[in-house]
């Protein structure tokens, strides 16, 4: 395309940036984004088609989303003051970063990892070092400590279980990060997007005297992608300031609701997980019998490499088999990998036997 001399460029910055694109095919079997395959609870569904009818239309939302807020501080067991809810956690990571990153600040992160933490930061203008992870993906704790040290970022971040490798961070490493950006003074950011899917959670760290914040979602356990709802349990103090740096009335009066409806199907939820769990330790099992390497997952993915290193190939093959997973193998450190979203037990079958079709 050619560049007009009339048009307004975008922001250094932003040029540099490709954006996020996960490409959204026409195919019978979606496993590339980490949803759920399975929809909400339809007793869930019912409580909102009732409650719709009493919204107040003409009305802004609460926005503070109180009883929203409530719910959830009870749901993970703080005080509402310590719950921050926005349009997904990519808002809450957005308003994260524009109240405490900015010019002349820093964050870490620890590649590979969720590009979104990179990619928000840098939009709020914060510089962006990278860390990185050893060969089997786990972190260092020594070497991210150094790495805390040498750069003092404002905003560390840690992701558990890590997308896209989906490996559970050991309770040691964060809380020795933790103390170490305690000192500096900065902020260590736990990405829990599907922290439901393993037994470990930083939450029971959250507490005011501590730097830590805990972001959680309803796009992935609750099976509500579609509701674009997440939320951050952190220090009263932090929430404050996040506050300050969203758009007043951000969260729609039925998001709201919603995600508070949601919270009395928690045992639905669970259920939901635990055949998500039971389904990928038998991905698992399948890969075991295939020319792949797979990497050990506390999520509801698994990040796969097969063994002729053409991940390109076999993401086309199981395309051309109407079998969707993502294609991670031109992402830096991920040569070759493909992650595939844990699916229905039909969905898993599907990808399974397309895989080995493809790769015998
Ligand atoms: C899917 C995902 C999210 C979810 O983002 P939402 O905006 O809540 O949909 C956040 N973090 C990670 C690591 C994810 O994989």
């Amino acid at each position: 395309m050619m560049s007009s001399p009339d048009r307004l460029a975008v922001r250094e910055s932003l040029a540099m940036m490709s954006g996020y694109h996960s490409p959204q095919l026409d195919v019978a079997v979606r496993l590339n984004t980490n949803e759920s395959p399975v929809p909400p609870p339809e007793g869930w569904a019912e409580a909102l088609r009732a409650a719709q009818a009493d919204i107040d239309w003409h009305r802004y939302p609460d926005r503070g989303a109180h009883e929203l807020r409530a719910a959830l501080a009870k749901h993970e067991g703080v005080a509402p003051e310590q719950v921050f809810a926005a349009n997904g956690s990519n808002e809450v990571l957005q308003c994260l970063m524009l109240a405490f990153g900015g010019p002349g600040r820093v964050a870490l992160t620890f590649e590979p990892t969720y590009a979104l933490h990179s990619h928000i930061s840098r939009l709020a203008a914060t510089e962006v070092v990278t860390g990185e992870r050893d060969e089997d993906f786990s972190l260092d704790a020594e070497y991210a400590s150094a790495m805390v040290a040498e750069h003092r970022p404002a905003v560390t971040f840690l992701c558990s279980p890590n997308n896209p490798t989906g490996m559970v961070e050991p309770p040691e490493l964060v809380e020795r990060l933790l103390a170490k950006v305690s000192a500096l003074p900065g902020l260590l950011l736990m990405d829990e997007a599907y922290g439901q899917f393993d037994p470990y959670t930083a939450v029971d760290l959250v507490d005011e005297s501590r730097p830590l914040a805990v972001a959680r979602t309803y796009s992935k356990t609750w099976s509500m992608a579609a509701a674009r709802l997440g939320y951050l349990v952190a220090p009263s103090w932090v929430v404050a300031e996040l506050e300050k740096s969203t758009l007043p009335y951000h969260l729609d009066t039925m998001k709201q609701i919603a995600g508070r409806l949601a919270l009395d199907y928690e045992d639905e939820m669970n259920e939901r997980v635990g055949m998500l769990v039971a389904e990928r330790e038998r991905i698992a099992a399948g890969l075991d019998q295939l020319p792949v390497r797979h990497w050990e997952s506390g999520a509801n993915f698994i990040l796969l490499r097969p063994d002729s290193g053409d991940g390109e190939a076999v993401w086309e093959g199981l395309v051309d088999r109407s079998v969707l997973v993502r294609n991670c193998s031109s992402w830096p450190r991920l040569s070759g990998c493909l992650r595939v979203t844990v699916g229905t037990p039909a969905e898993n079958d599907a990808f399974l036997s397309a895989l080995s079709e493809v790769l015998t």
